[in-house]
């Protein structure tokens, strides 16, 4: 084992040093924090959450990691609103004549994504380059293709992918009338702000779309009918810098890789009377019903395991890339934290060869060989699987390919973004899955010990830069 003599840390331990330092105990005590009630689920945007946030942050800290959130800090904020809808959106067309005319939500227009009120002067039909305006202008509709590829085409086009900076996209729909729809009462959702960068969108139909298609309208003002709440939210981020020597590429930035997993649940069962004594079922003894979601299998423990993994690594000679440890937000909500990431990364993503995501590992699977057994989501998408059991690890490939887990983690947005991205997991289908069973009391922690140290030795590999993460040639994800 190097000593490591160049890279600065006098005391850096040997790996089997490292390894010993990741058990059972600081992996119970993890879970144990993360899922407890008093952190009520880890809902996205509450304020337990936030804790939980601050927690793995003071982990990070502890283990000698450094920070890679905002300023210095091992936050990053992921600006987020709950919105609730008051009422149907409301749209008003001005028309040639001079008129003002209300269209109806569900009967002229529907599909409407927004969430701010427009005033648009001007309507501009798109349906090839050479009809994009010159520049977008927050008081310009464009009315593009049905076709979600064509839209997108253009509108990379008009330098404005997502529709950023134009006031409203418009689609044209079916030339049939819809129908009215109620859309009061629902629950406040959770939404990322993305601000200027996303466009507002809404589909005409009916005879609104005749009259637009026939140039009737020369403007709208829309009136979103939305409540929007600033909540927070935040991933946790932290470093350990890699030595930066490529080999036979000589000295350079050092290439990074992003370990993972997500710290929120799904926070509590807000339609279960909590105390109502009249609905209490009778098998409680009078306890009211349990209505969190601890999430301790899904994902406390994949947090555990990272965070044992920062301190083994952080306490390791040091590696050749650059290691960034990742706890999610917004994971249950459609990866609303990770594509935050990605959006801005700590290391240029250019620069970011793989994303090894942790997912539910508390408990054993048989199909991967019971305790202490590791599946790999996506095996044969990547050289990853084959260089771990080269190396000896206990990884098999995922036993359950029809469930597609590859396709429901984190790992997805860096994946989409053209980088290496898996899963880890022993994830084995139980029933407490998404239930406000998943206590941490259900884990075992053994099990959770030996995974994590065969995920310490599978993160050596991938950190050293011999290994080189490549997608199976082919692979429809590959680019
Ligand atoms: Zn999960």
């Amino acid at each position: 084992m190097l000593a490591c003599s160049a890279c600065g840390l006098a005391f850096a331990q040997s790996n089997d040093a490292a390894r010993e330092r990741i058990s059972r105990a600081d992996l119970e005590a993890c879970v144990k924090q993360l899922a407890s009630d008093e952190w009520r689920g880890r809902r996205t945007g509450a304020p337990e959450a936030v804790a939980a946030a601050r927690w793995l942050a003071d982990g990070l800290a502890r283990a000698g990691v450094a920070p890679a959130g905002d300023a210095g800090t091992f936050l990053q904020r992921v600006p987020m609103h709950e919105v609730a809808r008051k009422a149907a959106p409301k749209l008003l067309a001005h028309t040639r004549d001079g008129r003002t005319v209300e269209l109806a939500y569900g009967v002229d227009f529907d599909q409407a994504e927004v969430l701010a009120d427009a005033r648009i002067e001007r309507i501009v039909v798109v349906a090839k380059k050479d009809d994009l305006p010159d520049a977008p202008s927050t008081s310009i509709a464009l009315v593009l293709p049905e076709s979600r590829s064509e839209r997108r085409a253009l509108l990379e086009a008009a330098g404005a992918p997502e529709g950023a900076g134009f006031g409203l996209i418009l689609t044209l729909g079916p030339d049939t009338p819809g129908k009215e729809r109620d859309v009061s009462g629902g629950n406040p959702s959770l939404r990322v702000d993305r601000g200027a960068e996303a466009g507002q969108r809404l589909r005409l139909r009916g005879s609104a779309k005749q009259r637009l298609v026939a140039g009737e309208f020369t403007g709208f003002e829309l009136v979103a009918n939305v409540e929007r709440k600033v909540v927070d939210a935040f991933n946790v981020v932290g470093v350990v810098r890699g030595t930066g020597v490529v080999r036979d590429a000589g000295p350079k930035a050092a290439e990074a890789i992003v370990v993972s997993a997500h710290y929120d649940h799904l926070g509590v069962d807000t339609r279960a009377p909590s105390s109502s004594k009249s609905t209490e079922s009778t098998d409680t003894h009078g306890e009211p019903p349990d209505v969190i979601y601890n999430g301790a299998d899904d994902d406390a423990s994949g947090c555990a395991v990272v965070l044992e993994l920062a301190d083994a690594l952080a306490h390791a000679p040091r590696v050749d890339r650059t290691v960034i440890f990742f706890f999610a937000t917004g994971e249950e909500l459609g990866l609303l934290g990770t594509n935050w990431y990605v959006e801005r990364p700590f290391v240029p993503l250019d620069d970011t060869v793989l994303n090894l995501n942790f997912e539910m590992l508390g408990r054993p699977d048989a199909k991967a060989g019971g305790p202490g057994k590791l599946w790999l989501t996506g095996d044969e998408r990547t050289n990853l699987g084959a260089a771990f059991r080269a190396r000896g690890l206990a990884i098999v490939a995922d036993p359950r390919p029809d469930q597609n887990f590859f396709e429901r983690s984190d790992n997805m947005a860096f994946v989409r973004k053209g980088i290496v991205g898996q899963s880890l997991s022993t994830y084995d289908l139980h029933t407490d899955y998404h239930r406000v069973s998943d206590e941490w009391d259900t884990l075992d922690y053994a099990h959770l010990e030996t995974c994590a140290r065969t995920s310490f030795d599978a993160l050596l590999l991938v950190a050293d830069d011999a290994f080189v993460p490549a997608w199976t040639p082919g692979d429809e994800y590959a680019r």
